[in-house]
């Protein structure tokens, strides 16, 4: 019974035995989605702000699940810590650059920046399966941006950065995601081959009244521009904080003030629109 199991383990036993139980329930869960690929990619628009430049889609992972989607920031540490996001990164890969390859023969030819995890970047034959995926779907380089989050770069710079040398010789974009949040921002900046830095939306959010954010954020936009990197603001929510992000010549924004992210059909919709 549940009180025998009680006395005869630890106190907090039947708590971690839940919290497993869970685990494994999201383990199964997850696995059999990866096998079946029941997966989708929702598209951002990311909208220049400068002339000259193009708009292109975030494609981020939806997890559909009745008439809901699990959040993605549950689901890829999750998928990280058990062995799972190799598979998944595979699938989104895929679909990324399938999806370039569709709207290019609709007529409507689209650049994607896929969210990419440490481990894929730390599995060393990125630059090859990159490659062969280009070639699976028949698109270009030039029409894929890859965007890492700091965490990811933790690790040895060296490495990482020879990597980086290597994709972008290749063709690919690389962008710094999630920008500002982590501890060594701006080592990351100069010892980093890097076309764009997306600036932390928790930045973005906290514009308003705000001067101490307006600085940090000010001083981002100048040092990138000062260097010869781009620069994104994502999280834009509204019109105020898009005027500031204009006024400090940032060169793209994102967030659900402009647009939110949104199946392959309405997004290309949307584009015919402000196109
Ligand atoms: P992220 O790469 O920083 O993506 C931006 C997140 O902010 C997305 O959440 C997006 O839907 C949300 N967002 C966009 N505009 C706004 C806004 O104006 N306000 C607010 N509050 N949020 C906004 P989402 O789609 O839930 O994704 C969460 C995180 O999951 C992503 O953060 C990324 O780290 C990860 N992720 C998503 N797709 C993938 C993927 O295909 N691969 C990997 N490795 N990670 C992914
Ligand atoms: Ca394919
Ligand atoms: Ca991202
Ligand atoms: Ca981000």
């Amino acid at each position: 019974s549940k009180a025998l199991g009680r006395n005869r383990y630890s106190f907090f036993e039947p708590a971690i035995g839940e919290r497993l139980k869970e685990e494994m329930a999201l383990f199964t869960h997850l696995r059999s989605a990866v096998k079946q690929r029941a997966f989708t990619l929702h598209y951002q628009p990311v909208l220049p702000q400068q002339p000259g430049l193009a708009p292109y889609a975030e494609a981020l992972l939806r997890w559909p699940q009745g008439g809901s989607n699990a959040s993605p920031g549950v689901f890829i540490p999750f998928a990280e810590n058990h062995g799972l996001i190799e598979a998944i990164g595979d699938y989104v890969l895929d679909s990324a650059c399938d999806f370039v390859a569709r709207s290019r023969d609709a007529g409507l030819p689209q650049i994607v920046s896929i969210n990419l995890s440490a481990k894929q970047l730390a599995l060393g034959d990125l630059p090859a399966k990159l490659a062969r995926q280009l070639q699976a779907s028949g698109i270009d380089p030039s029409s894929v941006e890859l965007e890492l989050t700091e965490s990811t770069l933790i690790q040895d710079l060296a490495a990482i950065g020879s990597i980086l040398q290597e994709l972008r010789a290749a063709g690919f974009r690389i962008a710094i995601d999630d920008f500002g949040a982590g501890y060594s921002s701006l080592n990351y900046l100069v010892e980093l081959p890097v076309d764009k830095v997306k600036i932390d939306q928790r930045f973005i959010g906290s514009l308003a009244g705000n001067p101490r954010n307006q600085a940090v954020v000010e001083a981002i936009l100048a040092l990138a521009r000062a260097i010869g990197v781009q620069t994104v603001a994502e999280g834009v929510e509204t019109a105020e904080q898009l005027a500031f992000l204009r006024a400090h010549g940032c060169h793209y924004v994102q967030g659900y003030y402009l647009a939110r992210p949104m199946p392959e059909a309405d997004y290309l919709a949307f584009c015919r629109q402000s196109g």
